[in-house]
Protein backbone atom coordinates (compact mmCIF):
# COMPACT_ATOMS: atom_id res chain seq x y z
CA UNK A 1 0.00 0.00 0.00
CA UNK A 2 1.18 3.19 -0.42
CA UNK A 3 0.33 5.46 2.10
CA UNK A 4 1.75 9.56 2.37
CA UNK A 5 2.96 10.89 5.89
CA UNK A 6 -0.27 11.38 6.83
CA UNK A 7 -1.72 8.01 6.63
CA UNK A 8 -3.57 8.89 3.37
CA UNK A 9 -3.62 5.86 1.26
CA UNK A 10 -2.89 6.74 -2.40
CA UNK A 11 -4.64 4.29 -4.94
CA UNK A 12 -5.09 7.28 -7.85
CA UNK A 13 -2.81 8.21 -10.26
CA UNK A 14 -4.03 11.17 -12.45
CA UNK A 15 -2.13 11.14 -15.77
CA UNK A 16 -2.04 14.29 -18.05
CA UNK A 17 -0.82 12.95 -21.10
CA UNK A 18 -0.10 16.07 -22.85
CA UNK A 19 -0.74 20.10 -22.62
CA UNK A 20 -2.23 20.64 -26.07
CA UNK A 21 -5.90 21.54 -26.24
CA UNK A 22 -8.53 22.01 -29.34
CA UNK A 23 -10.32 24.29 -26.41
CA UNK A 24 -9.12 27.97 -25.39
CA UNK A 25 -11.12 28.29 -22.15
CA UNK A 26 -11.19 31.90 -21.61
CA UNK A 27 -11.05 31.44 -17.60
CA UNK A 28 -7.97 28.58 -18.35
CA UNK A 29 -6.20 30.35 -20.75
CA UNK A 30 -5.56 34.07 -22.32
CA UNK A 31 -3.69 32.28 -25.34
CA UNK A 32 0.30 33.36 -24.17
CA UNK A 33 1.67 30.03 -22.99
CA UNK A 34 3.94 28.56 -24.72
CA UNK A 35 3.94 24.61 -25.49
CA UNK A 36 6.10 21.87 -24.04
CA UNK A 37 8.31 21.01 -26.45
CA UNK A 38 7.07 17.55 -28.17
CA UNK A 39 10.65 15.86 -27.25
CA UNK A 40 9.71 16.75 -23.68
CA UNK A 41 6.20 14.97 -23.21
CA UNK A 42 6.68 11.74 -22.14
CA UNK A 43 6.03 8.65 -24.57
CA UNK A 44 3.12 6.22 -24.15
CA UNK A 45 6.17 3.58 -23.10
CA UNK A 46 7.57 5.99 -20.33
CA UNK A 47 3.54 6.91 -18.91
CA UNK A 48 2.82 3.09 -19.18
CA UNK A 49 6.01 2.04 -16.97
CA UNK A 50 5.47 4.32 -14.72
CA UNK A 51 2.03 3.31 -14.07
CA UNK A 52 2.74 -0.33 -13.79
CA UNK A 53 5.28 0.51 -11.02
CA UNK A 54 2.44 2.66 -9.56
CA UNK A 55 0.26 -0.09 -9.70
CA UNK A 56 3.03 -2.60 -8.47
CA UNK A 57 3.11 0.21 -5.11
CA UNK A 58 -1.12 0.36 -4.61
CA UNK A 59 -2.19 2.42 -7.42
CA UNK A 60 -5.95 1.36 -8.34
CA UNK A 61 -7.48 3.95 -10.06
CA UNK A 62 -6.17 5.46 -13.29
CA UNK A 63 -7.44 8.74 -15.19
CA UNK A 64 -6.21 9.85 -18.48
CA UNK A 65 -6.84 14.19 -18.58
CA UNK A 66 -4.88 17.11 -20.12
CA UNK A 67 -4.96 19.76 -22.08
CA UNK A 68 -7.47 17.60 -24.18
CA UNK A 69 -6.62 13.58 -23.90
CA UNK A 70 -8.24 12.79 -27.34
CA UNK A 71 -5.78 14.83 -28.89
CA UNK A 72 -3.07 12.37 -28.66
CA UNK A 73 -2.58 10.00 -31.20
CA UNK A 74 -3.93 6.35 -30.65
CA UNK A 75 -4.85 7.02 -26.97
CA UNK A 76 -6.63 3.27 -27.36
CA UNK A 77 -3.15 1.76 -27.52
CA UNK A 78 -2.54 3.71 -23.82
CA UNK A 79 -5.80 2.45 -22.22
CA UNK A 80 -5.19 -1.04 -23.19
CA UNK A 81 -1.65 -1.17 -22.51
CA UNK A 82 -2.86 0.43 -18.52
CA UNK A 83 -5.93 -2.16 -19.09
CA UNK A 84 -3.19 -4.80 -19.11
CA UNK A 85 -1.66 -4.11 -16.37
CA UNK A 86 -4.50 -6.24 -14.56
CA UNK A 87 -4.69 -4.58 -11.26
CA UNK A 88 -5.81 -0.81 -12.41
CA UNK A 89 -9.69 -1.70 -11.64
CA UNK A 90 -10.86 2.00 -12.90
CA UNK A 91 -9.48 3.35 -16.01
CA UNK A 92 -11.57 6.38 -16.74
CA UNK A 93 -10.93 9.84 -18.77
CA UNK A 94 -11.53 13.62 -18.68
CA UNK A 95 -12.62 15.01 -21.94
CA UNK A 96 -13.83 18.34 -23.08
CA UNK A 97 -15.68 15.89 -25.30
CA UNK A 98 -15.29 17.84 -28.68
CA UNK A 99 -13.45 14.45 -30.18
CA UNK A 100 -15.56 11.48 -28.25
CA UNK A 101 -17.92 10.75 -30.25
CA UNK A 102 -15.89 9.81 -33.04
CA UNK A 103 -13.90 7.07 -30.75
CA UNK A 104 -15.81 6.08 -28.12
CA UNK A 105 -16.83 2.43 -28.95
CA UNK A 106 -12.86 1.94 -29.74
CA UNK A 107 -12.02 3.42 -26.19
CA UNK A 108 -14.44 1.65 -24.48
CA UNK A 109 -13.21 -2.14 -26.21
CA UNK A 110 -9.72 -0.88 -24.99
CA UNK A 111 -11.06 -0.63 -21.39
CA UNK A 112 -12.27 2.60 -21.07
CA UNK A 113 -14.75 2.26 -17.78
CA UNK A 114 -16.13 5.90 -17.43
CA UNK A 115 -15.62 9.68 -18.79
CA UNK A 116 -15.84 12.59 -17.19
CA UNK A 117 -16.83 15.50 -20.01
CA UNK A 118 -16.24 18.66 -18.74
CA UNK A 119 -18.87 21.41 -19.96
CA UNK A 120 -19.31 25.00 -18.59
CA UNK A 121 -22.73 26.26 -20.96
CA UNK A 122 -25.81 24.80 -22.24
CA UNK A 123 -25.91 27.87 -24.58
CA UNK A 124 -24.43 27.13 -27.61
CA UNK A 125 -23.41 30.74 -28.13
CA UNK A 126 -22.18 31.05 -24.77
CA UNK A 127 -19.93 27.62 -25.07
CA UNK A 128 -18.43 28.49 -28.41
CA UNK A 129 -17.52 32.38 -26.26
CA UNK A 130 -16.32 30.80 -23.39
CA UNK A 131 -14.32 27.69 -25.08
CA UNK A 132 -13.44 29.96 -29.04
CA UNK A 133 -15.04 26.87 -30.76
CA UNK A 134 -18.56 26.16 -31.75
CA UNK A 135 -18.49 22.67 -30.80
CA UNK A 136 -21.46 22.52 -28.50
CA UNK A 137 -23.23 20.43 -30.97
CA UNK A 138 -20.16 17.77 -31.04
CA UNK A 139 -20.03 17.60 -27.11
CA UNK A 140 -24.33 16.69 -27.01
CA UNK A 141 -23.38 13.94 -29.93
CA UNK A 142 -20.34 12.84 -27.48
CA UNK A 143 -22.48 12.68 -24.49
CA UNK A 144 -25.42 10.90 -26.17
CA UNK A 145 -22.69 8.14 -27.89
CA UNK A 146 -20.87 7.89 -24.87
CA UNK A 147 -24.37 7.01 -22.96
CA UNK A 148 -25.11 4.51 -25.62
CA UNK A 149 -21.62 2.60 -25.24
CA UNK A 150 -22.55 1.70 -22.05
CA UNK A 151 -20.07 3.96 -20.38
CA UNK A 152 -21.13 4.38 -16.66
CA UNK A 153 -21.60 7.00 -14.80
CA UNK A 154 -21.37 9.87 -17.29
CA UNK A 155 -19.79 13.00 -15.11
CA UNK A 156 -20.35 16.79 -16.44
CA UNK A 157 -17.94 19.01 -14.74
CA UNK A 158 -19.09 22.45 -14.35
CA UNK A 159 -16.96 25.29 -13.46
CA UNK A 160 -19.10 28.10 -12.26
CA UNK A 161 -17.80 31.01 -12.80
CA UNK A 162 -19.48 34.66 -11.72
CA UNK A 163 -21.01 36.83 -14.29
CA UNK A 164 -19.89 34.16 -16.92
CA UNK A 165 -22.23 30.86 -16.31
CA UNK A 166 -23.73 31.32 -13.06
CA UNK A 167 -27.31 31.92 -14.23
CA UNK A 168 -27.00 28.41 -16.05
CA UNK A 169 -27.34 26.43 -12.62
CA UNK A 170 -30.52 25.26 -12.75
CA UNK A 171 -30.11 24.83 -16.12
CA UNK A 172 -27.52 22.12 -15.52
CA UNK A 173 -30.14 20.52 -12.95
CA UNK A 174 -32.70 19.61 -15.63
CA UNK A 175 -29.75 18.53 -18.04
CA UNK A 176 -28.88 15.86 -15.20
CA UNK A 177 -32.35 14.88 -15.12
CA UNK A 178 -33.26 14.73 -18.45
CA UNK A 179 -29.80 12.86 -19.31
CA UNK A 180 -29.42 10.70 -16.69
CA UNK A 181 -25.68 12.15 -16.32
CA UNK A 182 -23.98 12.89 -12.77
CA UNK A 183 -23.05 16.94 -13.39
CA UNK A 184 -20.74 17.97 -10.68
CA UNK A 185 -20.36 22.02 -10.38
CA UNK A 186 -16.61 23.17 -9.34
CA UNK A 187 -15.07 25.49 -7.78
CA UNK A 188 -13.42 28.21 -9.66
CA UNK A 189 -9.68 27.70 -8.66
CA UNK A 190 -6.38 30.12 -8.91
CA UNK A 191 -4.40 28.70 -11.66
CA UNK A 192 -2.51 29.99 -15.15
CA UNK A 193 -1.61 32.94 -15.88
CA UNK A 194 -2.15 36.50 -13.81
CA UNK A 195 -5.60 38.16 -14.55
CA UNK A 196 -7.00 34.60 -15.36
CA UNK A 197 -8.66 34.33 -12.11
CA UNK A 198 -10.01 36.98 -9.10
CA UNK A 199 -11.37 35.95 -6.24
CA UNK A 200 -14.72 37.90 -6.42
CA UNK A 201 -15.87 35.22 -9.38
CA UNK A 202 -15.56 31.92 -7.32
CA UNK A 203 -19.15 30.75 -6.89
CA UNK A 204 -18.77 28.99 -3.30
CA UNK A 205 -21.06 25.38 -3.53
CA UNK A 206 -22.78 26.23 -0.18
CA UNK A 207 -24.09 29.46 -2.25
CA UNK A 208 -25.31 27.04 -5.16
CA UNK A 209 -26.55 24.45 -3.27
CA UNK A 210 -28.92 26.85 -1.42
CA UNK A 211 -29.96 28.11 -4.60
CA UNK A 212 -30.83 24.97 -5.96
CA UNK A 213 -32.46 23.65 -2.58
CA UNK A 214 -35.16 26.47 -3.44
CA UNK A 215 -36.39 24.32 -6.27
CA UNK A 216 -35.45 20.76 -6.18
CA UNK A 217 -35.36 18.69 -3.19
CA UNK A 218 -31.82 17.15 -2.93
CA UNK A 219 -31.15 13.83 -0.76
CA UNK A 220 -27.48 13.03 -0.08
CA UNK A 221 -26.38 9.69 -2.90
CA UNK A 222 -25.34 6.92 -0.64
CA UNK A 223 -23.88 5.30 -3.89
CA UNK A 224 -21.76 8.24 -4.88
CA UNK A 225 -18.09 7.21 -5.43
CA UNK A 226 -15.53 8.12 -2.78
CA UNK A 227 -14.13 10.92 -4.05
CA UNK A 228 -14.23 15.04 -3.59
CA UNK A 229 -17.90 15.52 -4.49
CA UNK A 230 -20.99 16.02 -2.00
CA UNK A 231 -23.00 14.22 -4.54
CA UNK A 232 -27.21 13.92 -4.34
CA UNK A 233 -29.89 12.58 -5.68
CA UNK A 234 -32.32 14.07 -7.43
CA UNK A 235 -35.79 13.26 -7.26
CA UNK A 236 -37.56 11.50 -10.08
CA UNK A 237 -34.60 10.51 -12.09
CA UNK A 238 -31.16 8.49 -12.32
CA UNK A 239 -29.39 11.92 -12.54
CA UNK A 240 -27.28 13.46 -9.67
CA UNK A 241 -25.75 17.00 -9.12
CA UNK A 242 -22.31 17.50 -7.47
CA UNK A 243 -20.57 19.80 -5.28
CA UNK A 244 -16.63 19.97 -5.39
CA UNK A 245 -15.35 22.65 -3.33
CA UNK A 246 -11.64 23.32 -3.32
CA UNK A 247 -12.19 26.81 -2.59
CA UNK A 248 -14.11 27.04 0.46
CA UNK A 249 -13.74 23.97 2.28
CA UNK A 250 -10.34 21.45 2.95
CA UNK A 251 -11.06 18.38 1.23
CA UNK A 252 -7.35 16.87 1.76
CA UNK A 253 -8.05 14.52 4.76
CA UNK A 254 -9.59 12.50 1.82
CA UNK A 255 -7.17 13.05 -0.83
CA UNK A 256 -6.22 9.93 -2.22
CA UNK A 257 -3.94 10.75 -5.51
CA UNK A 258 -1.29 12.13 -6.79
CA UNK A 259 -0.36 13.66 -10.24
CA UNK A 260 1.61 13.15 -13.72
CA UNK A 261 2.10 16.33 -15.62
CA UNK A 262 2.97 15.37 -19.55
CA UNK A 263 5.98 16.41 -19.02
CA UNK A 264 6.83 13.70 -16.43
CA UNK A 265 6.77 15.29 -12.97
CA UNK A 266 4.70 13.85 -10.30
CA UNK A 267 2.85 16.52 -8.30
CA UNK A 268 1.84 14.96 -5.23
CA UNK A 269 -0.58 17.83 -4.22
CA UNK A 270 -2.52 20.30 -6.98
CA UNK A 271 -2.30 23.72 -4.97
CA UNK A 272 1.25 23.47 -4.85
CA UNK A 273 4.02 23.90 -6.78
CA UNK A 274 5.81 21.53 -5.61
CA UNK A 275 7.22 18.71 -8.30
CA UNK A 276 9.28 15.72 -8.45
CA UNK A 277 11.05 14.75 -11.74
CA UNK A 278 10.23 11.18 -12.64
CA UNK A 279 11.21 11.47 -16.01
CA UNK A 280 14.89 11.90 -15.37
CA UNK A 281 14.72 8.86 -13.89
CA UNK A 282 13.02 7.04 -16.59
CA UNK A 283 14.98 8.39 -19.48
CA UNK A 284 17.86 8.15 -17.11
CA UNK A 285 18.16 4.03 -17.00
CA UNK A 286 16.66 3.64 -13.83
CA UNK A 287 15.74 0.25 -12.54
CA UNK A 288 12.09 -0.26 -11.95
CA UNK A 289 12.49 -0.43 -7.92
CA UNK A 290 14.59 3.18 -8.27
CA UNK A 291 11.64 4.55 -9.88
CA UNK A 292 9.31 2.94 -7.43
CA UNK A 293 11.36 4.26 -4.54
CA UNK A 294 11.11 8.19 -6.26
CA UNK A 295 7.73 7.49 -6.24
CA UNK A 296 7.46 6.68 -2.74
CA UNK A 297 8.90 9.46 -2.07
CA UNK A 298 6.96 11.79 -3.91
CA UNK A 299 3.96 10.37 -2.10
CA UNK A 300 5.56 11.02 1.19
CA UNK A 301 5.96 14.82 0.46
CA UNK A 302 2.49 15.39 0.03
CA UNK A 303 1.57 18.32 2.25
CA UNK A 304 -0.98 17.55 4.97
CA UNK A 305 -3.17 20.06 3.44
CA UNK A 306 -3.34 23.31 0.89
CA UNK A 307 -2.65 26.81 2.14
CA UNK A 308 -5.44 28.35 3.60
CA UNK A 309 -8.40 28.49 1.57
CA UNK A 310 -8.17 32.93 2.46
CA UNK A 311 -4.64 32.48 1.13
CA UNK A 312 -4.09 30.34 -1.85
CA UNK A 313 -0.98 31.06 -3.69
CA UNK A 314 -1.52 31.54 -7.22
CA UNK A 315 -0.16 28.19 -9.31
CA UNK A 316 1.76 29.09 -11.96
CA UNK A 317 0.93 26.04 -14.10
CA UNK A 318 -2.53 26.19 -15.79
CA UNK A 319 -4.74 23.54 -15.61
CA UNK A 320 -3.99 22.55 -18.93
CA UNK A 321 -0.40 21.65 -18.20
CA UNK A 322 -1.15 20.29 -15.07
CA UNK A 323 -3.84 18.13 -15.80
CA UNK A 324 -7.10 18.77 -14.38
N1 LIG B 1 -9.51 18.94 -21.77
C1 LIG B 1 -10.04 18.14 -20.72
C2 LIG B 1 -11.36 18.69 -20.23
O1 LIG B 1 -11.79 19.72 -20.75
O2 LIG B 1 -11.96 18.06 -19.36
C3 LIG B 1 -9.12 17.90 -19.54
C4 LIG B 1 -8.29 19.06 -19.05
S1 LIG B 1 -9.20 20.44 -18.40
C5 LIG B 1 -7.88 21.46 -17.87
C6 LIG B 1 -9.87 19.72 -16.94
C7 LIG B 1 -10.83 20.54 -16.18
O3 LIG B 1 -10.16 21.60 -15.54
C8 LIG B 1 -11.97 21.15 -16.98
O4 LIG B 1 -13.18 20.72 -16.42
C9 LIG B 1 -11.80 22.61 -16.76
O5 LIG B 1 -13.03 23.27 -16.70
C10 LIG B 1 -11.10 22.64 -15.43
N2 LIG B 1 -10.42 23.88 -15.12
C11 LIG B 1 -9.54 24.57 -15.85
N3 LIG B 1 -9.13 25.69 -15.20
C12 LIG B 1 -9.81 25.70 -14.03
C13 LIG B 1 -9.85 26.59 -12.92
N4 LIG B 1 -9.12 27.68 -12.91
N5 LIG B 1 -10.66 26.28 -11.88
C14 LIG B 1 -11.41 25.16 -11.92
N6 LIG B 1 -11.41 24.27 -12.91
C15 LIG B 1 -10.64 24.55 -13.97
Amino acid sequence: MLTDSFNRVINYLRVSITDRCNLRCRYCTDGTFSFIPHEEILRYEEIIRLVRIAASLGVRKVRLTGGEPLRRKDLAFLLKEIDAIGSIDDISLTTNGVELGTSVETLRDAGLRRVNISLDSLKRERFAYITGVDAFDKVMRSIRKAKLAGLHPIKINTVIIEGFNDDEALDFIDFAKTWEVQVRFIEFMPFGNEGLWERSRIITSAYLEEAIRRVHELHPSVSSDKGPAKMFLLNGSAGQVGFISPMSSHICSECNRIRLTPDGKIKPCLFSDAEYDVKALLRGGASDEGVAEFVRAAVKAKPERKTEAGAVRKCQRSMRSIGG
